[in-house]
């Protein structure tokens, strides 16, 4: 079989969501003023009982109802395809959405444009495309503002045009003259061309009266009249037309109403002769009706679509370049480019530049210990306690510093602040963070930088590979430095290199000490400086000869707080400068300093030395353990995040957040479906020419 109806409602359906006008199918509207018996005319027609009912029930938003006939389907089942809700199977609860769903609309707006799609699958129910349209008959009855009335009116008005057939309900105990259904319809379809009418109630009047308005020829349709009984009397039991207390519902109540209807008509057969009655003749018609329609619907369609698609494709061409592109296209595009520039980093930063960050950081902390350890002047304490500290200046002019308990003694605390300051910790937050902040750079030069929710994602993917291997690779880390808590051992080699390392650091730390002077000199002016240093500089001595005068209460020479500040600053930048120096010039220039044995007159080249060891080692194991687990595990997070975990409708969300992109997409997916629609249709023609040819050849 052919099923025309069938394969153009799915056409339709596809259609239905372009929006031009003059891609239209035909569809069956359903009118009828309340109490006209429309719901029970339509769910007669479906079989079951899921139109929201009440005595306030007014339809706010059209109902498109697409019923799909399904032999081998077990079940009748309900869906909402635009809530993504399939394989309904209770209609009280279809019945309970669609009342949400239209409740869902304001009174004060009364109706909305927005249709309703449901899709029943029955082997009971025939290929149909319905709408129950909203409250037409409202807009005479009620006072409603004139905004509201034309309103209603232009939805109406649209639903009611050619192609649409339809259907207009009117009961049989209220005079034909007064059914506003028929009243609308004519104001729509003037010739009664495309109008079904729809006689319910006609268990309430007499056969005779019945046949009358059945076959009236006051108000004639092309289409003519069907009489039908669709709710059989509340307390009729099943197929047994006897009356019983007990009201029945769901399919019972269809069955009900079926045979109800059934053996009232053949009851009364020979009155009705000449009439069509009955609801299964009414689904024969409208099918019959539908089918028609739809294949005189066929070419008009089809040479529209065709001319659509034409323009929608020169507008691809111009504006994309033909470049196809869909949602997914798009995210794996830039999940792709993410996961390159990844390999691209992964040569980028590795082993050494990782080594470099640990070794930095490492000798701001040797730099920190040596301040505060050794570059300090040494400290002063009042009469009792004289000077308790040895200065720096004696280190290095020591001959026998073998001997020396002190120099020996600081050292080795040094050494072992620096060895136990946490380095497990210390790099891998080191690493883990600059391997966050590269990521962030690489987002930043994809696409994805348009998208917050899309960057957050990648920042999370990288956060939890790194954050699942941080506790155990600190850890492990800390582990393998542990021997150089207790002893280090260098070579002559090793030594030679510290050595350098530190001359350059003592240099850089001269020259950044400078700066600060500088700036502090230009900041004050050299003059003011010069002052407030030589007059803190006079009262230290005197403080320092008289040992008990009290510093606050001197006289400040009119300086300002702030001043003396600067004054005290400076004299320490120039201390500091000048320890500096001399450190700098022992280091670079002193025959001691080239051998390893002189250590504890060395600490800046040692504690180098500690350093470059701690780095190395910790480096060796964060390499592997983090950095080359990284490489090879973030872009397997980014597949889970991206591709396994985000759903269709997510993704196309994520690429539509991008005006461009979205355009772009749009129009692609009016091609396609454009593209979808003709070649449907154009399938439908070839069978219908292959049918009508075999008929001809017949
Ligand atoms: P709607 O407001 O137009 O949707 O009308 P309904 O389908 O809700 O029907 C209105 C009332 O008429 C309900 O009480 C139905 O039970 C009753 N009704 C509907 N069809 C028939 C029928 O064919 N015969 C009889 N006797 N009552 C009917």
């Amino acid at each position: 079989m052919l099923n025309l109806t069938r394969q153009m409602i799915e056409i339709r359906n596809l259609l239905s969501s372009i929006d031009h006008d003059g891609l239209r199918l035909p569809s069956i509207v359903v009118i009828g003023s309340q109490s006209s018996g429309k719901s029970s005319v339509l769910e007669s027609i479906v079989g079951h009982e899921f139109l929201p009912k009440g005595s306030n029930m007014v339809t706010r938003r059209p109902i498109e109802l697409t019923l799909i006939n399904s032999p081998e389907s077990a079940a009748d089942v309900a869906e909402f395809p635009a809530l993504k809700m399939f394989n309904l199977t209770d209609f009280e609860q279809v019945q309970k959405i669609l009342f949400d769903l239209n409740m869902a609309v304001p009174e004060t707006e009364c109706i909305s444009n927005d249709p309703i799609q449901i899709t029943i699958k029955s082997p009971r129910v025939p290929d149909l495309s319905l709408v129950d349209l909203p409250g037409y008959i409202q807009v005479e009855a009620a006072d409603q503002p004139l905004e509201l009335k034309q309103k209603i009116r232009r939805l109406c008005d649209r639903y009611l045009e050619a192609p649409n057939i339809i259907l207009a309900i009117s009961a049989a105990d209220v005079d034909l003259a007064n059914s506003s259904a028929l009243r609308a319809s004519r104001l729509a379809d003037p010739r009664g061309e495309r109008t079904i009418g729809v006689v319910t109630k006609i268990d309430l009047v007499d056969p005779i009266q019945a046949t009358k308005i059945l076959t009236n020829r006051k108000y004639p349709l092309k289409m003519g009249y069907v009489g039908v009984i669709t709710k059989a009397p509340k307390t009729v039991k099943p197929g047994s037309g006897l009356f019983s207390r007990k009201a029945i519902t769901g399919y019972q109540a269809y069955v009900a109403q079926q045979n109800f209807e059934h053996t009232y008509f053949k009851e009364n057969r020979e009155e009705f002769v000449g009439t069509t009655t009955g609801t299964r003749n009414l689904r024969r018609k409208l099918m019959k009706v539908l089918e028609k329609s739809m294949a005189a619907s066929l070419r008009p369609t089809h040479f529209t679509i065709q001319q659509e698609l034409e323009e929608t494709s020169y507008q691809f061409k111009v504006q994309f370049n033909d470049r196809p592109l869909t949602p997914e296209m798009y995210l794996a595009n830039n999940i792709d480019m993410l996961k390159l520039a990844t390999k691209e980093l992964s040569h980028n930063f590795s082993r050494r530049e990782l080594r470099s960050l640990l070794k930095n950081e490492l000798d701001q902390k040797v730099l920190d210990l040596l301040a505060e350890r050794y570059w300090n002047k040494p400290f002063q304490l009042g009469k009792s306690n004289t000077i308790i500290e040895p200065d720096l200046k004696e280190l290095s002019q020591i001959s026998n510093i073998e001997d020396d308990i002190y120099w020996h003694k600081k050292l080795d605390l040094t050494t072992s602040s620096l060895t136990k300051l946490g380095v497990g910790r210390l790099s891998t937050n080191l690493v883990t963070n600059a391997l966050i902040t590269e990521v962030e750079n690489l987002v930043n030069n994809t696409q994805l930088r348009n998208h917050p929710m899309a960057k957050n994602a990648v920042k999370d993917a990288a956060k939890s590979v790194l954050g699942g291997k941080f506790f155990s690779t600190a850890d492990q880390v800390e582990n393998c430095i542990k021997p150089y808590k207790y002893e280090i051992e260098l070579e002559d080699r090793e030594w030679q290199t510290s050595k350098d390392n530190a001359v350059s650091l003592l240099k850089e730390e001269i020259r950044q000490c400078d700066e600060v002077y500088n700036s502090l000199k230009k900041q004050v002016g050299g003059r003011k400086l010069s002052q407030v240093t030589t007059y803190l500089e006079k009262l230290k001595q005197q403080q320092n000869q008289e040992q008990n005068v009290d510093f606050n209460s001197q006289e400040t020479l009119g300086f300002s707080p702030t001043l003396i500040k600067c004054g005290e600053e400076a004299i320490f930048l120039k201390d500091r400068l000048s320890l500096l120096k001399m450190r700098y010039q022992f280091i670079k220039n002193s025959k001691k300093c080239k051998k390893k044995e002189n250590k504890y007159q060395c600490p800046e080249i040692f504690l180098d030395a500690v350093a470059s060891k701690v780095t190395s080692t910790s480096i060796l194991f964060l390499n592997v353990e983090l950095l080359s687990d990284f490489y090879y595990n973030f872009p397997r997070e980014l597949d889970l995040k991206f591709f396994n975990n985000l759903s269709k409708e997510e993704i196309e969300n994520f690429a539509k957040e991008d005006p461009k992109i979205k355009k772009h997409i749009e129009l692609q997916e009016r091609k396609d479906l454009l593209e979808n629609a003709l070649s449907k249709i154009e399938s439908v023609l070839a069978i219908q020419r292959t049918k009508l040819g075999g008929v001809g050849d017949s």
